[in-house]
């Protein structure tokens, strides 16, 4: 008791830090994490609002058994698509700041079923990358495209992901005939690799090479997402592009 008399006289209070940084345990500390700002002011949860049967973003309403979409932050409202809910999300939900886990799609394919599944389960989702979705069109191969994908690899709130690239240079099916629906038999394009050369067969034309060089390029993203998801946690999935012929 004497001895923590001392302490009582001392000035404990320090400044609040407005940088918090945390690491983990590991001898490497591979794991670390900066805050510079706090998500919400409060901690209080803002209440539900009432579902008025209209979409939570583009206020279209909502006919009686239409597949709708509930906001992932559980704000009592629904969007008439993903990228409705999305944009509400991101936008004018009353829970905005609250973090919500999300899971991004890569070659999601012009109907990305797999993110509208993941959507319709009340799930955040990213915006679905795929060069023939209209609405957010990405192109793997620009500069912007890439830019695009970074951020969203990047995104803190990235929890799960899923990446199928194009496989058409890898398939068995190449250099074996095709049987048309009118019974003629064609020869299909002939095999870029093989196993003794997976990145690419000698003497291709000019359009092959292109076919393969693109088709390596999205293979290797995805190989390489997997190996940085996995390294950080995040689950992920996607077509592995094994090497055919
Ligand atoms: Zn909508
Ligand atoms: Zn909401």
């Amino acid at each position: 008791m004497c001895a923590l008399s001392t302490i009582a006289q001392s000035n404990l209070r320090a400044p609040l830090c407005e940088e918090v940084s945390c690491t983990d345990a590991s001898p490497t500390g591979g794991a670390s994490a900066v805050a510079k700002k706090f998500k919400c002011f409060y901690l209080q949860v803002p209440d539900a609002q009432e579902d008025e049967g209209r979409c939570a973003w583009c206020e279209e309403e909502l006919e009686v058994g239409q597949t709708t979409y509930p906001c992932s932050r559980k704000c009592g409202l629904r969007a008439c698509s993903p990228m409705c809910a999305f944009s509400h999300g991101e936008g004018n939900c009353v829970r905005r700041d609250l973090d919500s886990p999300s899971f991004g799609e890569r070659f999601a394919g012009p109907n990305f079923p797999l993110t509208q599944a993941v959507a319709l389960e009340g799930i955040a989702i990213q915006p679905p990358l795929d060069l023939k979705i209209a609405s957010y069109e990405w192109d793997f191969f620009s500069e912007s495209g890439k830019r695009k994908l970074d951020a969203m690899e990047n995104d803190s709130s990235l929890a799960a992901s899923h990446c199928a690239p194009e496989c058409k240079t890898y398939s068995r099916a190449r250099g074996k005939p095709i049987r048309l629906r009118s019974g003629k038999v064609i020869q299909g394009p002939r095999p870029l690799r093989s196993k003794e050369r997976p990145w690419g067969l000698p003497n291709l034309s000019k359009d092959e090479n292109i076919q393969l060089r693109q088709g390596t390029a999205m293979g290797r993203l995805r190989q390489v997402a997997v190996c940085r998801w996995s390294t950080h946690g995040i689950p992920s999935s996607g077509i592995h592009l094994k090497l055919l012929n």
